[in-house]
């Protein structure tokens, strides 16, 4: 396998803007949506799937991951199976093919849970969750077989909630010849799973397993789990788009009715809610009809909403990891961003681990 390391790369060098080499439709779109020049990422990527060459790339969240391979998708007309181990992503992804195939006759469709049945159907390029994608499978109703592309997009998130012999169905049924593999961090099972699909697989990182350097991280001792912690988060809200994680959904919805009491401004983004609700809320506050979103984990990642001011972490992350997806969701593509976090006494290791990981 051929690793490529970005971080590696000098930056400073002046390569040619790829994005000019583009078909006109495509660069015109590119130039709508306010991107320029490729993200570094995509200036990696994008050339390697262009060829035909399959990808595992490990990039931060905000590394715009999405266009590396939604614009080689497009460029070369092609077909493509997304995979999406949430809805919220999927419906992001969605988006991204949308707007940047606005000048291009793409036939698109949308396959995930919690919606009805009825436009779920096979087409040119599907963007799904491997649940519903496997029960329209299993019925007859689509084929994983005759896609150009497959591409497993934040895998990591997919190990973490239990997709993996799921999108192994998948694979094992798909025949794509060019494969992506995209993740913040890549765990062996993702790397194994890859190397098993693709036997001409090109490995590219884009820089170690760190929050972006814009956020600012601060970690608050609170003297009680509840009332000091709640007080602490109301003297935080300003006005600014804030993004409030809790622990559990219970927990999330309680402190959503407490808020909203107070008469905060604010949505909620929770696992038990109809998925409409989800999507209507996560939108109402990426389009700033709310300007507080109380979320649990379900919404730590993948969830573009690019300006976040501050990320607060009402209850602290239960592992490392999900605080850096967390932390993720501000400070995207160079904006400065704030992450609070909060914590008693009794969390106090959990803050140490995650001030060692931050200073390597
Ligand atoms: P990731 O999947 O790596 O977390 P996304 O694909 O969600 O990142 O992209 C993060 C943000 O960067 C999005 O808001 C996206 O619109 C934006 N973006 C992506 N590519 C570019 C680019 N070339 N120029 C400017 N903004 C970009
Ligand atoms: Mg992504």
């Amino acid at each position: 396998m051929i690793r490529i390391s970005i971080a590696l790369l000098d930056h400073q060098e002046q390569l040619p803007n790829m994005f000019e080499n583009l078909s006109e439709d495509l660069r015109k779109a590119l130039n709508e949506a306010g991107y320029i020049k490729p993200t570094r990422v995509q200036e990696v990527v994008i050339p390697e799937l262009m060829n035909g060459k399959s990808v595992i790339v490990q990039a931060k969240t905000g590394s715009g991951k999405t266009a590396a391979y939604v614009i080689p998708i497009l460029e070369r007309n092609s077909t493509a199976l997304i995979l999406s181990p949430t809805r919220e992503l999927a419906t992001q992804i969605l988006d991204e093919i949308k707007k940047l195939g606005k000048y291009k006759q793409i036939d698109v469709s949308l396959i995930i849970g919690g919606m009805s049945y009825d436009d779920q159907r096979q087409s040119k390029i599907v963007v799904g969750t491997p649940g519903r994608l496997l029960d329209l499978w299993s019925k007859g109703k689509i084929d994983f077989s005759g896609y150009d592309f497959v591409i497993v997009d934040e895998a990591d998130r997919m190990l973490d909630m239990g997709f993996i012999d799921d999108i192994r169905m998948i694979l094992n049924h798909c025949n794509a010849k060019i494969a992506g593999f995209f993740s913040a961090t890549i765990p062996d099972e993702i790397m194994t799973l890859a190397e098993e699909f693709s036997k001409d697989l090109r490995e590219i990182v884009l820089d170690e397993y760190k929050p972006v350097e814009e956020v600012k991280q601060k970690f608050v001792k609170v003297r009680n789990d509840w009332n000091d912690k709640v007080s602490k988060l109301l003297e935080e809200i300003n006005g600014e788009k804030i993004l409030v994680f809790a622990r559990t959904r219970d927990r999330a919805r309680k402190l959503y009715y407490l808020l909203k009491g107070k008469g905060v401004n604010v949505g909620l983004l929770s696992g038990d809610m109809p998925q409409s609700v989800r999507l209507k809320n996560f939108y109402g506050f990426k389009k700033g009809k709310y300007n507080v979103l109380v979320a649990t984990d379900l919404a730590s990642r993948g969830i573009d909403i690019i300006d976040v001011n501050k990320v607060i972490n009402f209850d602290i992350p239960r592992d490392v990891e999900t605080y850096i997806h967390r932390v993720g969701r501000t400070g995207r593509m160079g904006r400065v961003g704030q992450a609070i976090t909060f914590y008693t006494f009794r969390e106090a290791d959990m803050i140490k681990r995650i001030n060692n990981l931050l200073a390597i």
